[in-house]
């Protein structure tokens, strides 16, 4: 069932005695059911749910709805090297420094509504919210730059996250623009074509970073929890590993003499998840993946000459990740010899598991309690574009729930009130964020 946000007004949260969110009187929660609607038609499918791939014709469509809607909210739209598009909101002047906020537009394809564009979208609310407060005369210390990153979801160019690792200097402009797709198309040239390379920088600097996004898991829904909020991620290594045998006829060649490059592929798919088993622990989880795989010739009666799979390994425990990629080597060496095939490693990529900023935890905190809600300290085990900021400012990234824990999915759901709680709290950290004294030595 696709998504329909019935929401009304009566699901309002009554907020605790005491401090009630900052920002709330200012916020239109109803525009974020509206906006969420409109976002939901930009790569609709038949049967429900999205596919918004990045740098598509859809992609395009909601990327201007996106800087039309930034324009009207009184920011100053501009579109960097490698096609993040952001908007920049004056709330405290020419010299002050900035907080990012931001998610991702771009989607799986045959996927929910929700999976970045909510983070987006909620943060167009927000900093609605605090413009409005601004004119109320309200001070703020900070500007606020909201920024949807490009080809976060990395379906249709690797790697994922792609955007934000070129803002945070792990990812040279001109590699991420000569990325391929599927067809050979590069995404500078799919950018082009739909008219969102720029030259416009995201202020450098920040001060702080924070993120909205559903939780892409089970564990709030489970715990009955409504808000979430992120301490650590885990670490992931990412290869691809090559298969060469040799091509054959699937009929008359001797099975002694078969160089097959698809059985040696096929076992270390059912050995990696052995491993899982093996390394894991209650812990210290290790999840293992192969969710691609390529062949060549791809024909039935031709033993395949190559296979490529492309294998993920995540866990929070580094000493598990690092045993977890030894095995995979001997898993694969092991593999190859009894098939008398060689493979090597095209492409590998290590995200260490690391802890958020305290301070941003800390916010995220008291907006909770402002809110009257328990929050619960969690894992995020997917990657999301805070984790590539990590080491430039405080970054902090709020969960709300997903229903049953399904993304990547037409079916991702998460409750009205759920996504309006969110919101109001992004609102308040942002909030707490952009308005908090600057240290002595700050621009300002
Ligand atoms: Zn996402």
């Amino acid at each position: 069932m696709p998504a329909t946000y019935e929401w009304c007004s009566s699901d309002t949260h009554a907020f605790p005695p005491g401090l009630p969110p900052f920002g709330h009187e200012y916020l239109a929660v109803d525009q974020l059911f509206e906006l969420l609607r409109r976002f939901g038609t930009f790569g609709s499918l038949e049967g429900g749910g999205i596919s918004r791939l990045a740098a598509s014709d859809a992609d395009g469509a909601a990327r201007r709805e996106f800087a039309q809607q930034l324009e009207r909210a009184g920011a100053e739209v501009g579109v960097d090297a490698v096609g993040n598009v952001h908007g920049r909101f004056a709330l405290a002047g020419a010299d002050a420094p900035w907080i990012l906020c931001g998610s991702h537009l771009d989607s799986q394809p045959r996927a929910g509504e929700l999976d970045g564009t909510y983070g987006v979208l909620a943060g167009l609310c927000a900093a609605q919210a605090l413009m409005r407060a601004r004119e109320a005369g309200v001070t703020f210390s900070s500007n606020l730059c909201l920024v949807n990153w490009c080809n976060e979801e990395g379906a249709r160019f690797q790697p994922s996250m792609l955007g934000s690792a070129v803002y945070a200097g792990k990812l040279s402009p001109e590699i991420a623009l000569s990325r391929k797709d599927a067809h050979g198309i590069e995404l500078g040239d799919a950018l082009g074509r739909i008219g969102f390379l720029g030259g416009a920088p995201i202020p450098v600097n920040p001060r702080a970073y924070i993120e909205l996004h559903i939780e892409q898991g089970p564990m709030l829904e489970a715990a009955g929890l409504h808000l979430g909020v992120v301490r650590r991620n885990w670490g992931a290594v990412k290869q691809k590993l090559v298969f060469v045998g040799a091509q054959a006829h699937t009929g008359p060649t001797p099975m002694a003499e078969r160089r097959d490059a698809l059985l040696a592929a096929s076992r270390v798919i059912v050995k990696l998840r052995q491993l899982a088993e093996e390394l894991g622990t209650t812990d210290s989880p290790l999840h293992t993946s192969v969710g691609r795989i390529h062949v060549e010739p791809n024909s039935p009666n031709t033993v395949a000459a190559r296979a490529e799979i492309d294998i993920e390994l995540r866990s929070a425990d580094p000493a598990v990740l690092e045993r977890a990629r030894a095995c995979l080597h001997d898993i694969a060496t092991s593999a190859a010899q009894r098939d008398m095939v060689r493979f090597e490693c095209a492409s590998t990529e290590h995200r260490p598991a690391k802890a958020l900023s305290a301070k941003a935890q800390r916010w995220i905190d008291a907006s909770a309690s402002r809110l009257g809600v328990a929050l619960m300290a969690m894992d995020t085990i997917s990657g999301h574009d805070a984790l590539n900021l990590i080491d430039l400012c405080e970054v902090g990234l709020i969960f709300v729930p997903s229903a049953g824990g399904i993304t990547h999915h037409p079916d991702e759901s998460t409750p009205p009130a759920d996504l309006a709680l969110g919101l109001r709290a992004l609102t308040d950290v942002l909030w707490s964020a952009c308005t908090e004294p600057l240290a002595s030595g700050e621009p300002n």
